[in-house]
């Protein structure tokens, strides 16, 4: 299983502008402690693209409610 260390997690942030949350890893994923969104981890290094974080309680990723 991949594992983001400790120091590296320690510098990064949830990428969404009004959260900047911290992050923890939960299997293969990392998620924002405040946010609950999930980014999903590539070839050891973490896509922290909001639009392609899996929001809390949907398994579809990027999913943007519409007006
Ligand atoms: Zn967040």
């Amino acid at each position: 299983m991949v594992t983001i260390s400790a120091a590296l997690l320690a510098i990064l942030a949830c990428p969404v502008p009004e959260c900047h949350g911290d992050l923890v890893q939960r299997d293969e994923r990392l998620v924002c402690e405040r946010c609950g969104r999930r980014y999903r981890i590539e070839e050891s290094w973490p896509v922290l693209i909001p639009e392609e974080a899996e929001l809390p309680g949907s398994s579809q990723a990027g999913c943007v409610p519409s007006p």
